[in-house]
């Protein structure tokens, strides 16, 4: 076997995939377990999704990440699902078993594992604002890890309604309006919309007055939302977006190798690529 053969190729899929520094976090992953592999990211066009997984197949990649706005449509395109991406309806991970792809859904886990790091949600109350694939798999990682109550709230309020009829209780749908009031029984608020990629100052109409719980924010890029520094200057405890992306790359790695990956090598790779360090702890 010549030794191009033998390295194991892995990849990102999305629209725009720069600026995302997953890439920059599976290399030191596989650089500091001693795997011969290479990661690429991917840009992929709406229409081009099923060649580029039908060309997964084809070289022969032994995992992917799919990121936004592929998450969805691409769950059709693959052979089985985890019970977390059937949960979610979405897909983030991929991985080759013999000649399937397998879809997983490692958001939600992602974002309980940095949740953790500041709070249990079991027996908790929840507000989570976003009914998209980020918002649903927290949604539903949040009903398994024992939330007492979540509240879904949306902009599209059907969207919020399938999923919460989809999880059963304790999630119930609400309406996002002009603005929404943060309610004073939320132990934890998360910002799973895509408001604030991006843009350091796009907010949601939020009022945060009555406020008393955790807020969480998904956005990756700025880390220092418009949302969680409303809800600093509000009194409220932060918790960015980066602690759920290192978490859920850390997932990838373990399902892809069967290996525990260097988390802190995975940080640092982060830190350099986005030059944050004190978010990322
Ligand atoms: P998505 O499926 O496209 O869903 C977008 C959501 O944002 C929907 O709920 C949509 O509401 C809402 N929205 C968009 N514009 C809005 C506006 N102007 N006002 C109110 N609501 C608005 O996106 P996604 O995949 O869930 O991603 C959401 C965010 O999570 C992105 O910023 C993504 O980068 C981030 N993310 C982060 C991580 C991480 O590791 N930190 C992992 C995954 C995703 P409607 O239903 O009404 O359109």
């Amino acid at each position: 076997m010549s030794p191009a053969a033998a390295t194991s190729l892995y990849a990102l899929l999305g629209r725009p995939v720069a600026g995302n520094p997953t890439q920059e976090m599976l290399e030191a992953a596989f650089a500091a377990a001693g795997l011969d592999a290479r990661y690429v990211s991917l840009d992929v066009e709406d229409g081009a999704l099923a060649d580029a997984v039908r060309g997964l197949r084809a070289l022969g990649v032994q995992g992917a990440h799919v990121t936004v706005p592929h998450k969805v449509a691409v769950v059709s395109m693959l052979d089985r699902l985890t019970d977390a991406a059937r949960l979610a309806a979405a897909v983030n991970c991929v991985k080759r078993e013999g000649d399937a792809l397998v879809g997983d859904n490692t958001d939600g886990k992602g974002f309980l594992s940095s949740l953790r790091g500041v709070i249990d949600p079991k027996g908790k109350s929840a507000v989570v604002i976003g009914a998209g694939g980020a918002g649903r798999a927290i949604v539903a990682e949040l009903s398994l890890a024992g939330a007492a109550r979540i509240i879904l709230v949306n902009r599209t309020l059907a969207r919020a309604e399938e999923i919460a009829a989809a999880i059963g209780a304790p999630c119930e749908a609400a309406q996002l309006t002009e603005p929404w009031t943060v309610p004073a029984h939320a132990d934890i608020v998360v910002q799973a919309t895509t408001v604030g990629m991006g843009d350091s100052e796009a907010r949601l109409p939020l009022d945060w007055s009555e406020a008393a719980g955790i807020a969480a924010d998904v956005v990756i890029a700025p880390p220092r939302t418009a949302f969680l520094r409303d809800a600093e200057a509000a009194g409220r405890q932060t918790l960015e977006g980066l602690g759920m992306l290192v978490e859920q790359a850390i997932f990838g790695f373990r399902w892809w190798t069967g290996i525990e990956p260097d988390a802190d090598a995975m940080r640092d790779a982060l830190v350099r690529e986005l030059g944050t360090p004190a978010l990322v702890a």
